[in-house]
């Protein structure tokens, strides 16, 4: 956070989240991570998923931007009724929102649509118009990192669709890894998928994909932080492309 927005006044509790009694000692979690972080290193990204949903049960959850259903669907082959996490930051793109519905309509899942505490014209008041346009970072924070601590209490582990070539920040992303912000497992099950492997799948399993990523978006975000990427740019390259920011804070 650059400053703007303080902790205090998000009503942040810290690393742990609000008081969850189910919730696993941070510790126990971590070393289990890096067991399981050697063992399933060459495993398949369904094993992954499998090992995740028998680990954790009903405390481990997918989360998904919604650029493509491929996560949702792979965890719901082994998890049937697993929570899918959105954040609704009410900047995205139709398109996005359209995947999400999608996902919903068609998967045996349970979509949870996260919104942060406060609308775009509630922060606009508070913070004065396109926060996103002076410090994107605090506004990141607002609207994605907070309510994704929100979102996470009440699991041990969460899963993200990151993978290794999306961008040279994400060139070492592991499949199971320990997220020390949050004391909890994070799962990559595609960590190691390429471009090519994520359309078979899609055409494979008629999964729903972000209109835009056709259009020349490289990745996709909120619409006032997302511009197209030209041919051979690093996906990446068309988020926050006014700023030297890459990650919206979720992942870092
Ligand atoms: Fe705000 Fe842009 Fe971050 Fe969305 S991506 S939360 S609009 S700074």
């Amino acid at each position: 956070m650059s400053g703007l927005v303080s902790a205090a006044g998000l009503g942040l509790v810290g690393a742990a989240g609000p008081a969850d009694p189910a919730r696993r000692d941070p510790e126990e979690l971590r070393a289990l991570a890096e067991e399981a972080g050697r063992e399933l290193a060459d495993a398949s990204a369904v094993e992954i998923a499998r090992w995740a949903v028998e680990t954790f049960g009903e405390r481990f959850c997918v989360t998904s931007s919604m650029a493509d259903g491929v996560l949702a669907h792979l965890v719901s082959r082994v998890a049937p009724g697993v929570d899918v996490v959105f954040l609704d930051t009410g900047l995205h793109f139709p398109e996005t929102l359209r995947v999400r519905d999608e996902v919903a309509r068609r998967m045996p899942v349970r979509v949870r649509s996260i919104r942060p505490r406060m609308t775009v014209g509630q922060q606009d008041g508070q913070y004065g118009p396109r926060l996103f346009s002076r410090s994107p970072d605090d506004c990141c924070q607002l609207r994605k990192v907070e309510p994704l601590e929100r979102a996470l209490a009440g699991y041990d582990a969460w899963a993200a669709g990151l993978r290794r070539d999306e961008s040279p920040t994400r060139a070492n992303t592991p499949v199971v890894g320990f997220d020390p912000r949050r004391g909890k497992v994070k799962v990559n099950p595609i960590a190691a998928w390429t471009q090519r492997e994520v359309d078979a799948y899609v055409a494979r399993h008629d999964i729903p994909v972000n209109e835009l990523l056709a259009r020349g978006y490289g990745s996709i975000g909120c619409w006032p932080c997302t511009r197209r990427t030209k041919a051979g740019e690093d996906p990446r390259a068309g988020r926050w492309a006014m700023f030297e920011k890459t990650e919206c804070g979720l992942h870092t």
